[in-house]
């Protein structure tokens, strides 16, 4: 595949799930929300009573996990459905984002959906969201970015977005969560969060989305 690609890394709440979606629209490519795979695979061992920390387990299940990524022109982000039912409200709980990072932390269960993520390249293109985008799934490529924010700004985002959805959350309690997913994501074994060196890095604190999108549109122009 010849199909150029465009990885976005950060840590939660940076924005790159909004500056993602964007990017896809804009360009008219495809969207892999990479973090949407760790959340479904956390759900499925939830649904399974699969221990989340029985990496044993969790590469089986990951390696024959039944989900579908279904993109609607209409529907802002994807339609997640796992095993015929359509959990995209379901995976975006702090339940699942709590259990995503530590079925994400086993490097057997990462492997095991390496080539699933992979398989989302293809023409015109690829956004490819996530953490390890850039350094493990698609080193490859030459139009990297990595946003970041302050925790307190990222905290900040999620409540806005997870109160919008309906959950009933607390700020304080995000915060908590954030650092302690941040710590988790920065310091396990395999693809820990990190820039690509050849990332540019964009720290998106009290930026706006449009100026963001702009500095990644004109990075990604200059790269392919
Ligand atoms: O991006 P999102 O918050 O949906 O990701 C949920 C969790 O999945 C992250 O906290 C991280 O632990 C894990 N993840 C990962 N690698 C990716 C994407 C997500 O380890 N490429």
């Amino acid at each position: 595949e010849r199909a150029p690609i465009v990885t976005i890394d950060g840590p939660s709440g940076a924005g790159k799930g909004t500056i993602s979606q964007l990017l896809a629209q804009r360009l008219g490519w495809k969207l892999l929300d990479s973090g949407a795979i760790y959340r479904v695979l956390a759900l499925a061992a939830i649904h399974h009573n699969v221990e989340l920390d029985n990496e044993e387990s969790l590469t089986l299940l990951a390696a024959h996990l039944d989900v579908q990524f279904i993109t609607g022109s209409e529907t802002q982000g994807i339609k997640v459905v796992l095993e015929g039912e359509d959990v995209s409200t379901d995976i975006r709980s702090q339940e699942c984002s709590n259990a995503a990072s530590k079925v994400a932390a086993f490097p057997r269960v990462r492997e095991a959906l390496l080539r699933r993520q992979r398989a989302f390249n293809g023409a015109p293109g690829l956004i490819a969201d996530g953490r390890d985008m850039g350094t493990v799934v698609f080193p490859g490529t030459p139009a990297k970015i990595y946003l970041t924010a302050s925790a307190e700004e990222r905290a900040q985002r999620r409540y806005n977005q997870l109160r919008d959805n309906g959950f009933d959350v607390n700020i304080d309690r995000l915060l908590s969560e954030i650092k302690e997913r941040d710590d988790r994501d920065m310091n396990r074994s395999v693809a820990p969060l990190v820039p690509a060196d050849d990332a540019l890095v964009i720290d998106t604190s009290g930026i706006g989305i449009e100026e963001v999108l702009n500095i990644a549109l004109r990075h990604i122009e200059s790269k392919l």
